[in-house]
């Protein structure tokens, strides 16, 4: 089933991004039969990640995209790049009460996934915009207090970026805006263009071997022998493995997968290039940054100094209905020194969630494997995924093996009742964020 709706086309979503995208070329379609050792199914982070991981170890790959690269999230994301997987990184004893054991396993590979970001881009010289500089910021005492135990945890557990914390009068260096009282800044994370990011990890890709296909929507797997046919409108990829990587876009290809998680729809808005003054004002550091609500607020800075500005979660596939009505009044509380900035670009893309809100990666059998449900952090943890699933299929599934441990249970009442059961606990977190909990 396609995702047709007020914010997803066949095409890019007319985002800043796409005006900016520095790969306009796309992939070709398939046309009859291709055979590889692995196939991709999707291509955004999750996909290309694990596909370009694989090529780097010399396997046979296919890749195939129902629309273009990065059509879904990946391409329409706040591109911030944070950590960990699942717990955010400075909960330490969170990471022991779900990994158990493979605590302190898990806790580097949601550090070493952001490396895999600075790698790529480094390795493959792509032209993202990367800029390193994350600001968690905080908008009252009680969330103070929690950054400031994070920052003790992250140090006494080795974190091997600098932290630095911001109180009361200083918040100005970072932030021009009187909703916030300090922060964390994180030297390790960052932001980038995530369109560019993950069409120039697909180019890389291509160029060690994989087979990329766009316009290749997959409506049926088929398991014969020791072979997975998978099935296109236009072709089909007979493969030993078959990765899926579709997330929030999954549809009903795999209801076992499709039960577990939600697509929650998020939003952006891009203003016009701000002048030096403006931009030096609001954003001095050029910080990535998120407060601290569960709904939460994103920002950043775009490299040509527009103010990019995310936040919203819709569970219905209930998009609002003006995007610049919803979000411009959003970014004015916070910085009402935009108050004539024209709103050049709007859009929104689904990222998914599951019940626990902890990634979901690992096998459906010894020939399927999968990814999703990042939880709204999946610019880096979708890279952690992808080197996961690459080190399991030629043969280590050390990390894989542990990661898949963690049971997810599918949402209560299947695909017809998980909406509203989300729902409403996403109330409670809401009530909690708006009584400053
Ligand atoms: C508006 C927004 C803002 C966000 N901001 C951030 C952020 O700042 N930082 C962060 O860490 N995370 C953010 N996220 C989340 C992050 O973007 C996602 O977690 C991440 O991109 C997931 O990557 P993915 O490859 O798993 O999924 P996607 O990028 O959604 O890719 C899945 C792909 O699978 C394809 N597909 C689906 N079904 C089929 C099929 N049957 N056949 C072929 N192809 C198929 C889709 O077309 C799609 O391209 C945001 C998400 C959104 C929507």
């Amino acid at each position: 089933m396609r995702v047709r709706d007020r914010i997803h086309t066949d095409q890019l979503p007319p985002s800043y991004y796409a005006a900016t995208s520095n790969y306009p070329d796309g992939f070709r379609r398939i046309e009859g039969n291709e055979r590889a050792e692995v196939c991709v199914v999707g291509g955004g982070y999750s996909g290309v990640a694990t596909a370009l991981a694989l090529a780097e170890k010399g396997v046979d790959v296919a890749l195939v995209e129902q629309n273009s690269i990065g059509w879904g999230a990946s391409g329409r994301n706040g591109g911030q790049i944070l950590g960990g997987f699942g717990p955010e990184l400075g909960e330490v004893d969170g990471y022991a009460k779900i990994f158990g054991p493979a605590a302190d396993t898990m806790w580097q590979a949601g550090v070493e996934c952001v490396d895999i970001v600075r790698r790529n881009v480094e390795k493959y010289a792509i032209d993202c915009d990367l800029t390193w500089g994350y600001f968690d910021a905080a908008m009252n005492k009680g969330h103070m207090k929690d950054l400031i135990e994070t920052k003790s945890a992250l140090e006494g557990r080795g974190f091997p970026h600098a932290l630095e914390l911001v109180i009361d009068e200083n918040i100005s260096s970072v932030v021009g805006s009187s909703q916030f009282v300090g922060g964390l800044i994180n030297n390790g994370w960052g932001h980038c263009h995530p369109l560019n990011l993950v069409r120039g990890e697909a180019t890389a890709a291509a160029g060690l071997g994989v087979k990329i296909y766009e316009d290749a929507r997959v409506s049926k797997l088929e398991y014969q022998g020791d072979s997975v046919v998978v099935d296109m409108d236009w072709g089909r990829v007979t493969a030993d493995k078959v990765v899926l990587a579709c997330n929030a876009y999954l549809g009903n290809l795999v209801p076992k997968l499709a039960n577990r998680m939600l697509p929650v729809g998020s939003y952006i808005i891009a203003t016009e290039p701000l002048s030096d003054d403006l931009a030096a004002e609001i954003l001095p550091g050029n910080h990535a940054v998120c407060d601290q609500r569960w709904a939460l607020d994103y920002f950043r800075l775009s490299a040509d100094k527009r103010m990019l500005f995310g936040g919203v979660a819709t569970y219905l596939g209930l998009h609002p209905k003006d995007l610049v009505k919803k979000m411009r009044p959003k970014m004015l509380k916070v910085f009402p020194q935009l108050k004539d900035a024209r709103i050049d670009y709007h859009w929104g893309g689904y990222l998914s969630v599951g019940l626990n809100r902890i990634p979901q990666i690992g096998r459906l059998d010894e020939r399927t494997y999968f990814a999703q449900a990042y939880a709204g952090h999946g610019v880096a943890a979708s890279h952690g995924a992808g080197q996961m699933i690459a080190e399991a299929i030629t043969g280590d599934d050390r990390r894989l093996a542990m990661i898949e441990a963690v049971k997810h249970r599918p949402f209560p009442g299947g695909r017809l009742l998980r909406k509203p059961a989300l729902v409403a606990g996403m109330a409670i977190e809401r009530l909690k964020d708006f009584a400053g909990f």
